[in-house]
């Protein structure tokens, strides 16, 4: 699979998402080939796997550390087109394998926004998609993989090992994932039915959610600078896996569209958002709308423009996203609102969805039963982060979680609280890895 790849992105500069916070790696290890060891012994520092960098905060990066980029182990192994079984080593991206197994009447079993995601960072961040109320996370159907720590060992572990359990969200702190087998799903097609219903608040979001059990895929895009009654308004996407008249677009294609520079810093205000949100939500005329879509611009819109986060411009951004248990129309998730729209910061690119009962499989996985929202802050100076640390406060209080995948930002107490395997996690952690995520929330 070396090199075949036309659309993807060639970045090496080893940021993260959200180009927040900036840090520097004091040296970068290429991993090639999965039957050779990194020198452990001969590398100073700590040391973290850095796939495709498409986590937004620190997760993903190790400053003054030591990052092992394994983008080139990028090949498949092997392919069992009847019972729907791949093994892949860990640098192949979801695109790479939605080229190879579209065609052939199979799908990744979950996908996050992007297609540009390794499998080792979807095991690390035990990822979530559209379908979580149906299909729970990827480490769900992740079979089997194989573990390099850093004395050189080996180990092949499988969903009952608490290895296993703590590498699928483990933030790629338990070694180096080489290969993984993940467990496919049959399509019709690849093309999605979809319906868009546009929803007036948050009320009317919480009754759509009641109906998301009849569809594999659900989520919707919010306003989140209205205020009053028109309060979380957005529309909802829903849909099915169907047969498309006509080809599917390679999932290996490039951007239709690239920002070309960073955007002026103050380029996204409340001004220029609320204006494009009220036109996005008026976009859709009727209440109710059908279509049949290929699958990628249903579930990857955002990799349809290269490049988009420059429109935040120099100093990057973060993505917030939480989950608060249960149904609470009523609850923390309308108090996040109430306290977003109030605190003139202007947000992002809402989007809110109800997570099922399905059990993460990893220690430290962030999906959890209730309702999660992802929204992204311009960050300028020291905004947006004190609205933030409220917002924290809010989810602890409601016995909810931060997705560290995303997060910049978060207190060691706030870590601590969100995530009550910590304990469980810690010793099957490789004493050689670590993060400036780690490292951050276990400052004293
Ligand atoms: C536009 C967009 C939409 C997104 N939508 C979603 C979504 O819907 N749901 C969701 O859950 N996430 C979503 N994400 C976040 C993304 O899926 C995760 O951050 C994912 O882990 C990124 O994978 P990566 O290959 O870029 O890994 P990196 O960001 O490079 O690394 C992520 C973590 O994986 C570890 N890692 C990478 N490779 C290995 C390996 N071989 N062995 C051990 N550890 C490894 C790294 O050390 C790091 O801790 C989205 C991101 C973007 C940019």
């Amino acid at each position: 699979m070396a090199g075949a790849v036309d659309g993807r992105p060639a970045r090496r500069s080893y940021r993260s998402w959200g180009r927040y916070p900036s840090a520097a790696p004091a040296d970068v290890f290429p991993v090639v080939w999965r039957s050779d060891a990194p020198p452990f012994e001969c590398l100073r520092g700590s040391v973290l796997p850095y796939a495709c960098g498409r986590s937004y905060g620190d997760s993903c990066l190790n400053d003054g550390g030591l990052l092992l980029d394994v983008r080139r182990l990028d090949r498949l192994i092997a392919f069992d087109a009847a019972a729907g079984l791949l093994r892949c080593e860990a640098g192949v991206t979801l695109a790479e394998i939605l080229a190879l197994i579209v065609p052939r009447g199979w799908f990744l079993p979950v996908v996050p926004g992007t297609r540009w995601v390794s499998v080792g960072g979807a095991i690390a961040n035990d990822i979530h998609g559209k379908n979580h109320h149906r299909a729970g996370t990827f480490g769900a159907h992740v079979t089997r993989l194989e573990l390099l720590r850093s004395t050189g060992e080996r180990i092949v572990c499988g969903p009952d090992d608490a290895l296993f359990q703590a590498t699928v969200g483990g933030l790629g702190l338990t070694g180096l994932v080489t290969w993984a087998e993940i467990r496919l799903k049959r399509i019709d097609g690849p093309g999605i039915a979809m319906e868009r219903i546009r929803f007036p608040g948050l009320d009317a979001f919480f009754e759509l959610a009641t109906e998301d059990h009849a569809f594999e895929y659900t989520v919707a895009w919010v306003d989140c600078l209205a205020r009053g009654p028109r309060l979380g308004r957005g529309i909802y996407m829903r849909g099915d896996h169907a047969p498309l008249d006509g080809p599917a677009p390679s999932p290996l294609a490039g951007a239709r569209f690239t920002v070309p520079v960073d955007a002026p810093g103050g380029l996204l205000n409340r001004v220029t958002l609320a204006l494009f949100n009220e036109a996005y939500y008026r976009s859709q005329l009727a209440g109710r709308r059908r279509s049949i879509v290929p699958y990628a611009p249903f579930f990857f819109p955002l990799d349809g423009v290269g490049d988009w986060t420059r429109l935040y411009g120099p100093q990057g951004f973060v993505q917030y996203q939480c989950v608060v248990p249960g149904v609470p129309a009523d609850g923390p998730i309308r108090t996040i609102f109430e306290r977003i729209a109030r605190s003139g910061e202007p947000a992002s690119l809402g989007v809110l969805k109800r997570f099922g009962a399905a059990r993460s499989p990893g220690m430290l996985s962030f999906p959890r039963e209730g309702t999660t929202l992802a929204v992204d802050f311009a960050v300028r100076g020291t905004r947006p982060f004190a609205l933030l640390d409220d917002l924290d406060a809010i989810v602890r209080e409601a016995g909810g979680a931060v997705y560290p995948a995303k997060d910049a930002r978060m207190s060691p107490e706030s870590f601590r609280a969100f995530f009550p395997q910590l304990d469980r996690f810690r010793p099957h952690q490789d004493p050689r890895f670590s993060s400036s995520f780690w490292r951050r929330v276990h400052a004293s």
